[in-house]
């Protein structure tokens, strides 16, 4: 799962990732601007994503 996200949005997105996964979420930049924030029409300047198979702690 991906939310793209502009700076206000950051911690809402990172809310739902950990509350609907339960897994450390992973913040990246966004290169190009073309994107739009899910929760507004800002540009989104990040994507936040789970965790998935990337790293595991424990
Ligand atoms: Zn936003």
């Amino acid at each position: 799962m991906n939310i793209l996200c502009c700076l206000e949005h950051v911690e809402l997105a990172l809310d739902i990732i950990v509350d609907e996964f339960e897994t450390p979420p992973v913040i990246h930049n966004v290169d190009n601007s073309l994107e739009t924030c899910e929760y507004c029409q800002n540009k989104a300047i990040y994507v936040v994503s789970n965790a998935d198979s990337d790293t595991r702690c424990g």
